[in-house]
């Protein structure tokens, strides 16, 4: 059965939502109040200087690390009701990743590196070749598949990133700052991909201090000292 009115349902949604950092006897308020509603296909930017909580409101919203105060939904499902295992199954299941933390592995090559998530989901090999096959062709990297990650040049492996993020389907991407090491020609390539794949109904949520790349987005939000303005 079809299950009703689950594409209403916002992707994500915080509610109040803080985190501070404790460091012995200093305590960064990182976020302050945040409420954010992202519904289903929209390609949301959210931009400020470094420093004002991005990065921290994009771990708590991938489930990396747990917030302070309030509360975080995704599909609807409230995270904070979820133990550790139905947490990483929720990562693994809807959410794909573009962070810079994120690095591929070194050791394996493109079309190994790609195929990772679906090695962990016990996924078959032939499908997994498949689907990675299908996506490095879709950002153009299909010629490289036996390259390592040090024979990349920044921008073939930024896409290499995207498609091993998209190897799940994810429900919704992460980004961020996606261009952020990359020159502007790179840059741009990245972003018009990321725009593509929102045409094709993809929910991005991405991060920026970088003011070339608003135009990509549905909508821009700007973010200072830890709350959205
Ligand atoms: P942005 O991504 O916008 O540059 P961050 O979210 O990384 O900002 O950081 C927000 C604030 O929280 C900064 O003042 C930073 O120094 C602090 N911060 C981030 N991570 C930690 C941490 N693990 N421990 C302590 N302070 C942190
Ligand atoms: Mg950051």
């Amino acid at each position: 059965m079809e299950y009703m009115g689950v594409d209403d349902k916002p992707v994500v949604e915080t509610k109040a939502l803080s985190k501070n950092y404790d460091i012995g006897t200093v305590k960064v308020e990182a976020l302050k109040d945040i409420n954010l509603t992202i519904k289903r296909g929209e390609f949301v930017i959210l931009s400020g200087p470094s420093g004002c909580g991005k990065s921290t409101l994009l771990s708590l919203i991938g489930c990396l690390d747990m917030p302070s105060g309030g509360d975080i939904l995704l599909d609807g499902i409230n995270v904070s009701s979820l133990d550790k295992d139905r947490i990483a199954d929720l990562r693994n299941s809807k959410i794909g990743f573009v962070f810079q933390m994120y690095n591929l592995l070194p050791e394996l090559n493109v079309f190994q590196n790609v195929q990772l998530p679906l090695v962990y989901a016990d996924i078959a090999r032939d499908e997994r070749e498949e689907r990675a096959l299908k996506l490095l062709k879709d950002v153009n990297m299909q010629h490289r598949l036996s390259h390592k990650p040090a024979q990349l040049s920044g921008g073939e492996r930024q896409r290499v990133t995207i498609a091993r993020a998209l190897i799940n389907n994810p429900t919704f991407i992460l980004a961020d700052e996606p261009t952020g090491n990359l020159d502007s020609k790179s840059g741009g390539d990245i972003m018009d991909f990321f725009a593509e794949l929102n045409r094709k109904s993809v929910t991005i949520f991405l991060v920026t201090h970088n003011p070339d790349v608003h135009r990509y987005g549905n909508r821009v939000i700007n973010m200072k000292d830890g709350r959205f303005i």
